[in-house]
C-alpha cells in the first residue's frame, strides 16, 4: 500500500518539518500488522514528496496485536484474506502512528505553516473503493479537493472483464496538512468499507476527533459515519447525534443562540434563520459579548474566568485578545465543555496559544480552589439557571471563595419580555431558566451581594433601551473593594459613562 504526499509550497522541503520526518532518511516503523516506511522520492526547494509505504504481514495481521483481533469465528478469515482489502484501514492506522503530531496540526519547527493551507497533492495509486470512482469524488470533493479517481481494470490484457474494485486516486487542493491527513485517516477506510479490526466504542470519539471541523457539515456524513463504524448501528447513531449537535453549534448566527440558553426567547424566532427577530437576537448576543469584553478590558484584568462558559462563544473572543493572558472556561456540563474545546479548536492550536486556555468542569455552587486568585470572572446568562435556593451557594463560591477582583454578571430583564412577540406572556425566555428578574430584583440582589462580600457595583444594561421596560439584558460590574486593579478609585468616577457605554 502506497500513499504519496506532495507539496509545492516553497521551500517545499518544509514538508519534512511538518511531518517530522527528515527528507534525507528512510525511516521504518513497526505496526501491529506489518511495517511502515517513510521516504522522499523527491525533495527540493520547489517540490517535495513524502511516501508512506505499508507492508502487511498476514501472520501478524492474524495473530498479532490486540487491535487486530476479529470477532470470534473469524479465525480463518484472519489468515486467508484479500490483503489489499485490509490495507486501507492499515494505511490509515499507519498514518496516525507515523504522522501523529502532523495529524494534530502541531509542529515545533513550523507552527505557522502547520496552521496554513498549502498546495498539496495526495496520491494513492491503488485504493479499494466500494462504490467506485464516483463515490470517491462525492466523499472528497466537498472538502475542497479536486478529485481524480481512475478505475483500475481487472486485467489490462482483458479489458472486457471490466473494472476491478480498485481506483487510482489523486487529490489536489490547498489545505492545511493536518486537515488533509485527517481526511485521509477517516476516509480511506470509509471507501474501503471493510475494517480489519473489531470496532470498539471509542471509535466514535476517534471519528469525531479526526472529523473535527469538517465531518459535521459534510453532505455524506451519514454514509461516512456508518461505514467508518463498520455499520454498527448503535455507534453510528451515537456519532450522528453528536455530529448534529456540533453542526448546530457551528451554524451562524447560532453562535450562542443554540446554547442551553442565551437569554433570548427561542420561541420568538418564528420563521427560521434570517428573520428580523433572528437578527435582533443574534445582535443582542453579540452586543452582550462586546459589553462584557469592554467591562473586562476596562477592569484591567489579564487572567479571567468565564463561569458557566457554555459552548465557549465568549471564550473565543477572550482568546482573540492578547491582553487576556489566561482564559479559563468553567462549566458543569461536560457537553458544553466539549463544544467549547471544539469551537476554540483546542486540539489544533499552537502550544503557545493553548497554554493560555483552560477548560474546567466544576459546579459553581461548590467552592473550588482552582478558581481563586483571578483578576476577573464573568457570569454571563448563568445565574438564572440556578434554582433560587442554590443561589447563596454560588454567591459564597464565587464572591466569598474565588473572590476575583471584578465580577461581570448579565441576566435577562424579565420586564422586557413583553417586547418579544411570540413569547407567551408569563413564560421565561428559555425552558431552563429557573427565574428571570425585574430590574428592581436584580438591583436588590447585586446590592446585597456587594455589601455582603465587600464589592462595589455598577449597574447597566445591554440592548435597545426601551423607555418603559429598559434593556433586554441587565448587567452589573462588581469590583472588590480592596482590589488593586489598574483602575484606581478616582478613575471609577466615570462609572456613569460606563453605564452609558453599555446601554447601547
Ligand atoms: N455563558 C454562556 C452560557 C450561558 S447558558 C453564554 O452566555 O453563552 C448557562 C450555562 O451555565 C450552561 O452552560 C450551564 O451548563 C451552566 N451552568 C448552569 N448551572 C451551573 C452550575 N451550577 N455550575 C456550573 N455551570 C452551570
Amino acid at each position: 500500500m502506497l500513499l504519496t504526499l506532495t507539496t509545492t509550497h516553497r521551500p517545499a522541503t518544509d514538508l519534512g518539518h511538518l511531518l517530522v520526518k527528515h527528507p534525507d532518511r528512510v525511516q521504518t516503523f513497526d505496526l501491529p500488522a506489518g511495517a511502515a516506511h517513510v521516504f522522499y522520492p523527491e525533495a527540493d526547494e520547489a517540490r517535495c514528496t513524502a511516501a508512506l509505504l505499508v507492508e502487511v504481514d498476514p501472520l501478524k495481521l492474524g495473530g498479532g496485536g490486540r487491535r487486530n483481533r476479529a470477532p470470534e469465528g473469524f479465525a480463518l478469515g484472519q489468515y486467508v484474506n484479500d490483503r489489499p482489502y485490509a490495507a486501507s484501514s492499515l494505511l490509515s492506522s499507519a498514518l496516525s502512528k507515523v504522522f501523529r503530531s502532523a495529524l494534530r496540526g502541531e509542529s515545533r519547527d513550523r507552527p505557522e505553516l502547520a496552521a496554513s493551507a498549502i498546495p498539496l497533492t495526495v496520491r494513492v495509486p491503488v485504493l479499494r473503493c466500494r462504490g467506485g470512482a464516483e463515490l470517491a469524488v462525492r466523499i472528497f470533493a466537498p472538502l475542497g479537493w479536486t478529485v481524480t479517481a481512475t478505475p483500475i481494470p481487472l486485467d489490462e490484457t482483458y479489458p472486457e472483464w471490466g473494472d476491478s474494485r480498485y481506483v487510482d486516486l489523486t487529490l489536489t487542493g490547498t489545505l492545511r496538512l493536518a486537515d488533509a491527513l485527517n481526511h485521509l485517516y477517516v476516509l480511506l477506510p470509509v471507501l474501503d468499507d471493510a475494517k480489519h479490526y473489531w470496532v470498539a466504542p471509542d471509535e466514535v470519539d476517534k471519528l469525531l476527533r479526526a472529523g473535527a471541523g469538517w465531518l459535521a457539515g459534510h453532505p455524506e456524513r451519514g454514509l461516512i459515519t456508518r461505514r467508518y463504524l463498520a455499520h454498527r448501528r448503535a455507534l453510528a447513531g451515537e456519532a450522528m447525534a453528536r455530529l448534529t449537535e456540533l453542526r448546530l453549534a457551528d451554524e451562524p448566527p447560532a453562535d450562542d443562540s443554540i446554547e442551553p440558553s442565551t437569554g433570548e426567547p427561542a420561541e420568538s424566532s418564528g420563521g427560521g434563520a434570517g428573520t428580523a427577530e433572528d437578527v435582533r437576537r443574534a445582535s443582542l448576543a453579540v452586543r452582550r459579548r462586546e459589553a462584557v469584553l469592554a467591562a473586562l478590558r476596562d477592569s484591567g484584568a489579564s487572567r479571567v474566568l468565564d463561569l458557566g462558559c457554555g459552548g465557549g462563544a465568549l471564550l473565543t473572543a477572550l482568546v482573540a485578545d492578547r491582553r487576556f493572558t489566561e482564559v479559563v472556561g468553567v462549566d458543569v456540563s461536560d457537553r458544553s465543555l466539549g463544544l467549547a474545546a471544539r469551537r476554540l479548536r483546542l486540539d489544533r492550536l499552537p502550544e503557545r496559544q493553548r497554554d493560555r486556555i483552560r477548560l474546567w468542569q466544576s459546579a459553581l455552587t461548590y467552592r473550588d480552589d482552582r478558581l481563586r486568585g483571578y483578576d476577573a470572572a464573568v457570569l454571563m446568562e448563568v445565574v438564572e439557571h440556578l434554582d433560587p435556593p442554590r443561589l447563596p451557594a454560588l454567591e459564597d463560591a464565587v464572591f466569598g471563595h474565588a473572590r476575583p477582583g471584578t465580577v461581570v454578571v448579565t441576566t435577562p430583564n424579565v420586564e422586557y419580555n413583553v417586547r418579544y412577540e411570540g413569547l407567551v406572556p408569563g413564560r421565561f425566555r428559555h425552558a431552563d431558566h429557573r427565574f428571570e428578574w425585574t430590574r428592581a430584583e436584580f438591583a436588590a440582589w447585586v446590592d446585597r451581594v456587594a455589601a455582603a462580600y465587600g464589592y462595589t457595583a455598577v449597574l447597566g444594561g445591554v440592548g435597545d433601551d426601551d423607555p418603559e421596560v429598559g434593556t433586554p439584558t441587565q448587567m452589573a460590574v462588581l469590583t472588590r473593594a480592596e482590589s488593586t486593579g489598574r483602575r484606581d478609585r478616582a478613575d471609577r468616577s466615570d462609572s456613569n459613562d460606563r453605564k452609558e457605554a453599555t446601554n447601547r
